[in-house]
C-alpha cells in the first residue's frame, strides 16, 4: 500500500517538475536568425519617409550623433511596420521615421546627457539598441506632418499620450497613430507619443554595432 502511495507521490512530483519547467521556458520562444537580422527599412517599406534627427544637429543634444542617417530595424519589427504603412497608404498617409536601431554607444552618450528614464532608456535594456523600437509620426499626401501637439523629442508632460489638453484634431491625430501601430504589434511609450516598442522587444538581445558594422550592412544591401 505504501509503495503504491509512494509511486503516486513520485508521479505527481515529476508532473509538477515538468509543469514548472514548461512554464519557465514558455517565454523563451526560439528566435530565428531571420528575426534577429537588422534590415534597412527603406528596402522593406518603399514609401516610408526617413528623417533621422540624430544624424543632424536638430535633436535634443544639439550634436550630430550618427555619422550617417542609418535606418535599420529587426526584420520582424520591420515586417510589422510594413503592415502599418500598408494600412496608412489606404488613408493617403505615410510614416515618417525619426529613429530606429540606435547603436549602444549612442544610447550611452544620450544617457550621459539625460539620465531620465521617462525619456531616455537606460543603455542596459534600451529597446532602440535591440532594433525593436521606432520613433515615428504621420505625414499627409502633400508631405505635411500631422500636428501631434509637440515636436519630436520635446521632453515635457505635453508629449505624453495621456495628455489631453489639445484641440480635438490633434488628439485625433495622436489616437490614429497609436491605433494603427497597436493594431500591427506595437506598444506606445507612456511619456512620448512618437516612441513605439515592438510588443516582443524584450525577447531580442541588445546589438552593439559600430558605425563600421552598419556601413557593411549598407554595402551588402
Ligand atoms: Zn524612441
Amino acid at each position: 500500500m505504501n509503495s503504491i502511495r509512494n509511486f503516486g507521490i513520485k508521479q505527481i512530483l515529476i508532473f509538477i517538475f515538468i509543469l514548472i519547467l514548461s512554464i519557465a521556458f514558455s517565454g523563451c520562444r526560439h528566435i530565428s536568425n531571420k528575426e534577429k537580422k537588422l534590415v534597412k527599412i527603406s528596402s522593406v517599406i518603399f514609401d516610408i519617409i526617413i528623417d533621422i534627427r540624430y544624424a543632424t544637429t536638430n535633436n535634443f543634444t544639439g550634436k550630430k550623433l550618427y555619422c550617417n542617417p542609418y535606418c535599420y530595424l529587426l526584420s520582424s519589427t520591420a515586417d510589422k511596420l510594413k503592415n502599418v504603412q500598408s494600412e496608412l497608404t489606404e488613408k493617403e498617409l505615410f510614416l515618417k521615421i525619426y529613429d530606429a536601431y540606435r547603436p549602444l554607444k549612442v544610447q550611452k552618450e544620450m544617457w550621459k546627457y539625460l539620465a531620465d528614464e521617462r525619456y531616455i532608456a537606460n543603455p542596459l535594456y534600451a529597446s532602440h539598441s535591440r532594433g525593436a523600437a521606432v520613433d515615428v509620426t504621420l505625414v499627409d499626401k502633400n508631405g505635411v506632418d500631422l500636428d501631434m501637439g509637440t515636436e519630436f523629442d520635446e521632453f515635457s508632460k505635453k508629449s505624453a499620450p495621456g495628455y489631453f489638453g489639445f484641440p480635438t484634431d490633434i488628439l485625433y491625430n495622436r489616437i490614429l497613430l497609436k491605433k494603427v501601430m497597436k493594431k500591427h504589434g506595437f506598444i506606445q511609450s507612456t511619456t512620448e507619443w512618437w516612441h513605439f516598442f515592438d510588443k516582443d522587444w524584450k525577447k531580442y538581445p541588445i546589438l552593439d554595432l559600430e558605425d563600421a558594422d552598419l556601413r557593411k550592412l549598407e554595402d551588402a544591401d
